[in-house]
């Protein structure tokens, strides 16, 4: 495997805020809190039996590998389901409720996008899985979505080659519920720059 690759989770940390992905891919930060920690035990409940809702003959492949060297991206399907006429759908769980953003649609059509590569065959939809409402949200891999999904890869990638951290997100609401809160200190650093301007003048 080409080490070279971006873990396609991290899509969803770039577009939630670049710095948070800078953190984690870069510098290898990964502080627990009680959000993650619920993401980690909703991800140990996918690898039980009952999660997945299967029509007959169809086939469910748990944890599948994959990775696209078109995009530069490679990572795991929590779940893959291959019908009888050999239609591939991804299906990836997430904690919580469903959000406002699309990065959640646009790692689950970067899976999509391997698989596409590594088969050959046309996957045309996916499935998010919300543990908060137990609800199964169907995604269409349109050509707007595959086109997101291309370019926040091309971001993190310009972003790794740049070699500097990105600033700090102007959603400030964002910080609130960031597990690198305490290492990235955006209040702080913000009333820093503040008095440091102040002192120049
Ligand atoms: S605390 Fe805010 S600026 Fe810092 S990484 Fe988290 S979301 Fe981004």
């Amino acid at each position: 495997m080409n080490t070279d690759l971006l873990p396609l989770s991290y899509i969803n940390q770039y577009a939630y805020c670049p710095r948070r992905f800078w953190y984690m891919h870069v510098e290898g930060e990964m502080i627990e809190n009680a959000h993650v920690a619920r993401g980690v035990a909703s991800h140990e409940r996918v690898h039980t039996e009952g999660y997945a809702t299967l029509a007959a003959g169809v086939v469910a492949r748990r944890s599948v590998q994959v990775y696209s060297h078109t995009l530069g991206v490679s990572g795991i399907c929590d779940l893959v389901e291959e019908a009888t006429d050999g239609t591939l759908t991804p299906i990836e769980y997430k904690q919580g409720k469903r959000g406002r953003w699309s990065n959640d649609q646009a790692q689950l059509c970067a899976q999509a996008l391997c698989l596409e590569e590594m088969t050959g065959r046309s996957v045309p939809r996916g499935f998010l899985f919300y543990f908060g409402d137990r609800r199964r949200e169907e995604v269409i891999f349109t050509p707007e979505l595959r086109a997101l999904t291309a370019d926040l890869i091309q971001a993190m990638q310009r972003t790794v080659a740049l070699g500097e951290i990105p600033p700090h997100t102007t959603q400030r609401a964002r910080c609130n519920g960031c597990s690198l809160y305490d290492v990235c200190l955006p209040q702080e650093m913000a009333r820093y720059c503040e008095s440091a301007k102040g002192g120049e003048r």
